[in-house]
């Protein structure tokens, strides 16, 4: 039996390589969802709004892969011709045009369509929701796991499939892991840990029309970058992007209120009648950021070599996206992770 900690992409990943290679295998998820990272809501219009993994570009080869062998159908971020920039003295604030820039993408129906693809191809009792891993223990050949609510299930394997520094300050394990993986473990940056995203809706794209600016920069906020969040069929609206860290300080009935008068102040009387408010604070989110005080470099030890060692005899495996070589830290890395993970499991139970 293989156990899988984390329902995120690439633990549902490793998950649909080996429900394809009929390899008996259990997720278990902190959480009441599947998705980590990747967090799509659907307001009540309908609109996707994303809260968490968003874009992808050309480079990203193991994702493009993985959606179109879905048929997961994509679509261009649209960008506009203009963006308007203001800074904290307004010393530049107003329209400037767009450079050309490589074009980025988005997932038809909102990046959770293939978190839900990859849910949909498992059983029912292939995964365990409300299941927070506390302990891992060795047993004779096997690895004894502890969850939060006491409950104890066995494995032959198991994966790591959340961020390196959540399993390093959130699980204890005996025997200890070598000093020096714990170590990097805890000093591997969780990519947008200190994020906040927001999404404002709206019945018109009137950020599309008469060369108004379709993407806002700002270097003290609410938005400090902000993104056209039509849906593919272009029928509904929506901006979206990050609020500045610093307004976690405040309260959310506040935040929401500096959003929309941010967004008043550019576009105008237009902005006022805003159908919904959405955001995401992840700071908060003790399975994404843990310890809370903890200041990293982003994507520092990102990809490291050491993630790609097994421990525990071969028994124990990291994958996550921090784990992966080429972009860690982004879904094209969480995929990378997930079939690296599956085909560490697979070599190493074939070669018995
Ligand atoms: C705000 C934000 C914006 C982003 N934007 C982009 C983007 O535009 N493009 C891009 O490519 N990437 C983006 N990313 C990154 C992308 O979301 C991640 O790379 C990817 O989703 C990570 O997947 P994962 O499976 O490795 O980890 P996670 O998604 O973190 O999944 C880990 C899972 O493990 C669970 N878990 C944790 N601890 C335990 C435990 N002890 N027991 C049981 N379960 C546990 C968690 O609940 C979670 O479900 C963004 C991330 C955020 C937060």
């Amino acid at each position: 039996m293989v156990i899988i900690i984390g329902a995120g992409l690439s633990g549902l990943i490793t998950a649909f390589r080996l429900k394809q290679d009929n390899i008996p295998f259990k997720i278990l998820e902190a959480k009441d969802k599947i998705g980590g990272r990747i967090f799509t809501k659907m307001t009540n219009n309908g609109t996707p709004i994303e809260m968490g993994a968003t874009w992808f570009g050309r480079q990203h080869q193991n994702l493009i892969k993985i959606l179109n062998e879905f048929g997961l159908a994509i679509f261009h971020q649209f960008q506009g011709e203009y963006y308007y920039y203001d800074d904290s003295d307004s010393t530049y604030h107003g329209k400037y045009k767009l450079p050309q820039q490589e074009p980025s993408f988005r997932i038809s129906g909102g990046s959770k369509s293939l978190v839900d693809k990859l849910f949909e191809k498992l059983d029912e009792d292939d995964i365990q929701f409300n299941t927070q891993v506390k302990e891992i223990g060795k047993e004779n050949e096997e690895l004894i796991l502890n969850t939060q609510n006491d409950e104890e299930y066995r494995a032959d394997q198991v994966i790591l499939a959340q961020p390196p520094k959540i399993w390093s300050h959130q699980i204890s394990f005996a025997p200890p892991l070598p000093q020096e993986l714990l170590h990097i473990a805890q000093k591997t940056q969780t990519w947008m840990e200190d994020s906040i995203k927001a999404a404002v809706e709206f019945e018109k794209p009137f950020w599309r029309e008469n060369g108004n600016p379709a993407t806002i920069m700002s270097n003290f906020g609410p938005f400090i970058e902000c993104y056209d969040h039509s849906n593919q069929q272009e029928d509904k609206f929506a901006l979206c992007g990050f609020l500045n860290a610093e307004f976690k300080r405040i309260d959310k009935a506040r935040r929401e209120k500096l959003v929309l008068k941010q967004l008043s102040d550019i576009f105008g009387e237009k902005a006022q009648n805003a159908i919904s408010y959405h955001e995401y604070v992840w700071s908060e989110d003790d399975y994404v950021k843990w310890p809370k005080e903890n200041l990293l470099q982003p994507h520092q030890n990102n990809g490291h070599p050491i993630f790609r060692e097994s421990f525990f005899n071969n028994q124990l495996i990291i994958s996550s996206s921090e784990s992966a070589t080429n972009f860690p830290g982004y879904m094209d890395g969480a995929v990378e992770a997930g079939e690296n993970a599956f085909k560490l499991v697979s070599e190493i139970l074939h070669a018995y």
